[in-house]
């Protein structure tokens, strides 16, 4: 924690702020360790006189879980704010622009005019401040992610081969939710996706009562959640005998997949990954195909920082945790993607996530 507060500060420094305001959970969670649903977090760039201010629910919790912060209990509206911006004499106060909302920047802004500190306090729009911090995970939170992912990848291997025709997609994504949290899981991370035949052809489909028919494709994408980090993870199967566009279809996107994690490095942006996968989908005739980036950051959030597609500039490090996860997409029939963890080491990924992909149903493949 102390580690994460550093770097911050360092961030801080170069742009001239005297103090952050938190106001996203995730980062107020990675930079505290408080869980509770609500507060926030205002860090001064210089000093250690870090506060947590959060209302009567958590004020016993906060003081447990985020030691090196002095918790402050606050009631509605944002009266504490200037005072206490005051109090530590920080002028020149950041807040997280994505996440505060439009409403709740007014009453700041209406809270500040209204105090003594009105003249001395200016608020000052930031983004990307914590977020690139949380792309490269600590010791901690790798072994958390782990959990997270083995978990998902237990899940999804012992109950993809269990899938008959003419189950639902509701029956089968609630098979596994119940799994995952059998083996461990705080939640699913995200509402599981189970997609069979056509419904597959649309990337975040929500299961339905449609029965599953013997030779389609079914994409199942799950999630877990473990100490607050989430896994993901992908796997296209079919019961039954497959047909002839299934299997180029999915060796394609395997290859893809596979291509992408050997040859991808440190230094390079999303976007020149992302292109070590779209050039094979690409060179089988399914540009059209494949419209989602290939992959995203994994870690509080389920969607986080590094961008892994098409428009990403972001410098790939080594230490960044994300998901590879090509797709093609055929409206009518049906979709293939296969999506696991990596992580970025000095020579290349690693792959996090180990759930089966091949040769795991009667005449099927997963
Ligand atoms: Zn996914
Ligand atoms: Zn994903």
């Amino acid at each position: 924690m102390s580690q994460r507060l550093a770097r911050l500060r360092q961030k801080l420094a170069t742009q001239g702020l005297d103090a952050l305001l938190v106001s996203a959970p995730e980062g107020r969670r990675y930079l505290s360790g408080f869980t509770g649903s609500a507060g926030f977090l205002v860090i001064p760039t210089s000093g250690d006189s870090q506060v947590l201010a959060t209302d009567f629910r958590y004020v016993e919790q906060g003081g447990a879980q985020a030691p090196a912060f002095r918790v402050q209990q606050i009631t509605g509206g944002w009266d504490w704010a200037p005072k206490l911006f005051a109090e530590l004499g920080v002028r020149k106060v950041g807040f997280e622009a994505a996440n505060l909302t439009y409403d709740t920047y007014q009453q700041l802004v209406i809270a500040v005019a209204e105090s003594p500190a009105k003249e001395q306090t200016s608020l000052v729009p930031t983004t990307g401040l914590v977020e690139p911090l949380r792309a490269v995970k600590d010791v901690e939170e790798l072994a958390a992610l782990q959990r997270a992912i083995d978990i998902s990848d237990r899940a999804m291997d012992e109950v993809a081969p269990t899938i008959r025709p003419g189950e639902t997609e509701l029956a089968v994504a609630w098979r596994i939710e119940q799994r995952i949290r059998e083996l461990g899981a705080e939640s699913v991370s995200f509402e599981l996706i189970v997609a069979a035949g056509p419904n597959g052809a649309m990337p975040h489909h929500r299961p339905s009562e449609r029965p599953i028919a013997a030779g389609e494709p079914i994409v199942m994408d799950i999630g877990a959640r473990a100490e607050g980090y989430c896994s993901d993870l992908t796997r296209t199967v079919c019961v039954g005998k497959m047909d002839a566009t299934y299997k180029k279809v999915y060796d394609t996107v395997l290859a893809a997949q596979l291509t992408a994690i050997a040859t991808m490095r440190p230094g390079m942006t999303g976007k020149e990954a992302d292109a070590l996968a779209r050039v094979v989908i690409e060179q089988a005739g399914h540009a059209d195909h494949f419209g989602h980036s290939l992959g995203h950051g994994v870690g509080l959030a389920v969607h986080e920082q590094p961008t892994v597609g098409p428009r990403s500039t972001q410098v790939l490090e080594e230490g960044m945790v994300f998901t590879v996860e090509p797709g093609i997409y055929l409206p009518g029939w049906g979709g293939v993607r296969i999506e696991d963890v990596v992580i970025l080491d000095r020579d290349g990924a690693r792959v996090l996530s180990h759930a089966r992909k091949s040769d795991m149903l009667p005449g099927g493949r997963l």
